[in-house]
């Protein structure tokens, strides 16, 4: 009969946990993040750690002091990959992203009508001649 004691304590944890407010996954979830945070970025030459918030420009600004010129710098970071010096905050990549989307879409041409008949009618002539032998 202790067995059906034990499955009682383990049901009494799991509504203490659940009333305690997290699963066992958004405890792992939370302290993963946590973790991430900590240490946000990682330049891989020099294993320089960087906290999740600092901006692009922080980090290029690591990669231009710390390493030699024409160092690339999503050899540092991956954050960097899409970086542009010349654009640190991104204004003129979302400029030409409005651009596009403002751009009317090129009409599709329908090819649909005369040449359909056409072409089914010339296909079943050489069909027609094909079994004739
Ligand atoms: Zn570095």
């Amino acid at each position: 009969m202790g067995g059906g004691n034990a499955q009682k304590s383990a049901i009494a944890r799991l509504r203490n946990q659940k009333n305690a407010g997290q699963t066992d996954e958004e405890r792992k979830a939370s302290s993963d993040k946590a973790k991430k945070d900590a240490c946000g970025f990682i330049c891989t030459i020099c294993r320089t750690t960087f906290m999740i918030n600092v901006k692009p420009p922080t980090l290029y600004l690591h990669v231009t002091s710390k390493h030699p010129a024409g160092t690339d710098p999503a050899s540092c970071f991956d954050a960097l990959k899409d970086f542009d010096p010349e654009d640190p905050k991104g204004l003129k990549a979302a400029a030409a992203a409005k651009a596009a989307a403002d751009k009317p879409k090129p009409k599709k041409k329908t090819k649909k009508g005369a040449d359909d008949g056409l072409d089914l009618l010339s296909a079943g002539l050489t069909k027609g001649k094909g079994k004739k032998k």
